[in-house]
């Protein structure tokens, strides 16, 4: 087999393997710890170049095709598995969220991205590129968890790297949904999350939510942004940007999407009313742990007392926003009486500068 040794480079770029394209190789030999840049992996999928890590006793170790899939897997290459009886209703299930998704206007443009695990190695995800109400059960792609494009006709969303972060850290996600419904990115905007122990399907399906510092979309650093919650809460609101959710299935995971918005968005409905927010008592929300624990969802609160459910304030980057004049009650918050003495004085003392100068 034709292969083209780059052991000697600790970083493999696409311009690295245009000499291995041109010579036809197969495959692409390089370091045990040699890093290769997702353009490279990209450029390696387009011209079906196999990359082939070499090993600490000096033999290498290929990482063939076939090792994306289970031991116990009789599917014998990666166009089988995607093409496969077993992934033909993971895909129609894909395609239909993605489908709602639109519908429901949480992605705008090509934006968005779902998901699922399909193999120890192996996910299946929707292209780039690609409006969520055009999208086909053709358009998807197979990668493993590097995000080497493995199988499909279109390319994979540049998005795939923040779902296989999520994959690595929670065993037991299996369908991650991205998109930006906005209602819940107004909150991710501004850097908040809801406060909780309001609506109580939110407690039970969602909970405390997490919400990140905004990192450009496609980078590592973006998709690491989310590995801090991604283990106690299973919907985390990007800066400046968007959702993401993780759930058992890719249905699960675009009903948490809908579950959040629709929180945030009765949030901010209620800043119209002129009435204080009334919150769900911690009695009453440790029963819907209860709930929720049966369900063997996460929460990051199941160890709090009662007393702690709704009055603390929700963890690192997870400060909550009440929209103003709800007064939903954040015991640092400072209330309307509160803020017009305060004025008054500032004015009284402004007041009183001016008449000494005049
Ligand atoms: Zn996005």
């Amino acid at each position: 087999m034709n292969k083209l040794d780059l052991t000697g480079l600790r970083v493999i770029t696409a311009r690295d393997l245009e000499p291995a394209a041109a010579a036809k190789a197969e495959q692409v030999e390089v370091g045990a710890s040699a890093l290769i840049t997702p353009a490279a992996k990209d450029y390696a999928y387009s011209k079906r170049l196999q990359f082939v890590r070499a090993g600490g006793n000096g033999a290498a170790q290929a990482t063939t095709k076939s090792s994306i899939l289970n031991r116990q897997s009789s599917i014998s290459s990666p166009e089988a598995l995607l093409n496969s009886a077993e992934a033909q209703p993971i895909k129609e299930e894909i395609i239909r969220n993605a489908r709602k998704l639109w519908t429901r206007q949480y992605v705008d443009g090509n934006g968005g991205n779902l998901s699922y695990r399909i193999a120890e190695n192996a996910v299946i995800c929707t292209p780039t590129l690609c409006s969520k109400a055009d999208v086909t059960v053709d358009d998807l792609c197979l990668v493993d968890m590097e995000g080497n494009q493995l199988a499909g006709k279109q390319k994979r969303t540049s998005e795939i790297f923040l779902h296989l972060e999520i994959y690595k850290a929670v065993p037991e996600a299996k369908g991650v949904v991205h998109a930006h419904p906005p209602h819940a990115t107004a909150y991710a905007v501004i850097g908040r999350v809801p406060p909780g122990c309001i609506i109580p399907e939110h407690e039970v399906f969602v909970g405390n939510v997490a919400v990140t510092p905004y990192e450009t979309p496609g980078t590592k650093a973006f998709a690491e942004t989310v590995l801090p919650y991604v283990r106690t809460h299973n919907t985390i609101l990007l800066g400046n940007h968007g959702v993401v959710c993780w759930a058992d299935t890719v249905t699960h995971a675009e009903w948490y999407h809908e579950i959040v918005d629709t929180t945030c968005r009765i949030l901010i409905l209620t800043s119209s009313l002129g009435a204080p927010i009334n919150r769900i008592s911690g009695e009453k929300t440790k029963d819907l742990l209860a709930v929720k624990k049966r369900l063997g969802l996460p929460d990051a609160r199941y160890e709090l007392h009662e007393c702690q459910l709704c009055e603390a304030p929700e963890f690192p980057q997870g400060i909550t926003a009440c929209p103003v004049g709800t007064g939903c009650g954040q015991p640092q918050q400072t209330s309307q009486p509160e803020v017009e003495a305060l004025v008054r004085l500032v004015t009284d003392e402004v007041m009183k500068a001016l008449g000494e100068r005049s």
